[in-house]
């Protein structure tokens, strides 16, 4: 790398943890999606100086009202001549505080190393080290080919629709138009990811008929048949999704099995708010519903998810008295995998050797992120997730992001820019 670069983006560390903390301190929430706007402006304040800042709203995607607007922001600087466009995105929204905090969640407090709140890893962080990486790239070398687009998008903590997916639609990620992606999602200075899982979520009812509770025969209840779901999840898919294994170098270890989680069970009465002391009235539940998260790998086609959890269903049908249900998908996310020697993976493979003096661990993520709308809506191969921050500490308390890792990822990112668009 040159040092000189090396040298300016050491120089902005003080630049680097004021960004850092400024990002915090806008509580971008969602749901449900507050203050877009203001980061965005924030972002456009910031940029508009060198880029040239594009204000998109995702009219009509989910939660997008006048109340809770889904804006997201693409900057874009244009080289000397032409080359490839290197993009990096990031979300700019962060999930809810939750319980267990002992620092001020939007405070952005910097102690020793390291700046806490909701966002600092996931991924205000990761937003502030690519700003600082490009802006150090500009000053360094303003005779650059190419061009270099920065975007802050909205939604990616509920799946995307109103940020990365709107902006793909629209043409933003046109391979014709983008040739790199880097997403500075907190997958740790050392490592760089090139995917994730699939996801399918559904729905189960099981039906069954009310009767007075003191004589259940007469009627028929759906928990226990949802019951019988639950035992054939136990007896048959459980045991068939551990036996199954990806090549993908998903991490943690364990995710590199097919995996399901029961997001939640209801049957019956709907359960009565903390203050009302009266007693339940006796029914048999004539209905009980469970919400299924179910993550597939990339070697699982997603019509054999489904169609599993449908047999399975189907055959309680064909062998279970009075059995009856309906399945509703709510959502499917298919895999994404970027090829090892894609060329943003073999660029920041070199500027990891090149600057940090180590070799890259690959890896993929359990859950998704914006990679598959850039992938499926985009058509565009070429993204990895890498930045800084303990993926670990994403959506926990005390939350925090580490200054020398951000320096470190922003002079990996500032090596990659030299590979890809100087001479
Ligand atoms: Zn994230």
């Amino acid at each position: 790398m040159s040092d000189a670069l090396s040298t300016r983006i050491v120089e902005k560390r003080d630049d680097l943890i004021a960004l850092t903390q400024d990002l915090i301190r806008i509580p971008t929430l969602n749901p449900p999606g507050a203050h877009y706007d203001t980061i965005c402006a924030f972002l456009e304040k910031r940029l508009s100086p060198r880029f040239d800042c594009t204000l998109v709203r995702a009219t009509g995607t989910p939660g997008d009202s006048d109340r809770h607007p889904r804006w997201n922001i693409v900057a874009r600087v244009t080289g000397t001549r032409p080359g490839p466009c290197i993009h990096f995105n990031s979300h700019t929204d962060v999930v809810e505080v939750g319980k267990g905090w002992t620092r001020d969640p939007f405070g952005g407090e910097l102690d020793g190393d390291k700046i806490y709140g909701r966002g600092a890893c996931d991924m205000k962080g990761g937003l502030a080290t690519s700003i600082i990486a490009v802006e150090a790239f500009l000053e360094q070398h303003p005779d650059f080919a190419g061009a270099i687009e920065i975007s802050g998008t909205a939604d990616e903590e509920s799946g995307g629709y109103g940020g990365v997916a709107y902006l793909a639609k629209m043409g933003w990620f046109n391979p014709e138009r983008v040739q790199h992606v880097i997403i500075p999602e907190p997958l740790q200075k050392d490592r760089i990811c090139l995917g994730h899982r699939g996801g399918w979520w559904a729905e189960i009812e099981t039906k069954g008929e009310i009767a007075h509770g003191s004589m259940p025969f007469l009627g028929d209840c759906a928990v226990r048949h949802m019951g019988a779901v639950l035992q054939a999840f136990e007896d048959t898919l459980y045991p068939a999704m551990a036996a199954r294994h990806t090549d993908m170098p998903v991490v943690p270890e364990g995710a590199r099995s097919s995996t399901m989680n029961i997001n939640a069970i209801h049957g019956g009465q709907p359960e009565n708010p903390p203050d009302y002391d009266g007693l339940p009235a006796h029914c048999v539940p004539d209905s009980c519903r469970i919400t299924i998260d179910r993550r597939f790998l990339i070697e699982e086609p997603i019509e054999s998810v489904s169609a599993e959890v449908i047999a399975l269903l189907d055959n309680l049908k064909s062998n279970r008295a009075n059995f009856d249900y309906t399945i509703t998908e709510l959502n499917r996310v298919i895999p994404s995998m970027t090829d090892r020697d894609a060329p943003i993976v073999t660029t920041v493979t070199q500027a990891i050797r090149d600057t940090l003096g180590q070799e890259p661990t690959y890896v993929a993520s359990p859950g998704s992120y914006d990679q598959k709308h850039i992938d499926r809506i985009g058509k565009l191969k070429n993204c990895i997730a890498y930045g800084p921050g303990v993926l670990e500490l994403a959506h926990k308390p005390d939350e925090w992001i580490g200054v020398t890792d951000m320096l470190d990822s922003a002079r990996v990112m500032g090596r990659t820019l030299e590979s890809l668009l100087l001479p």
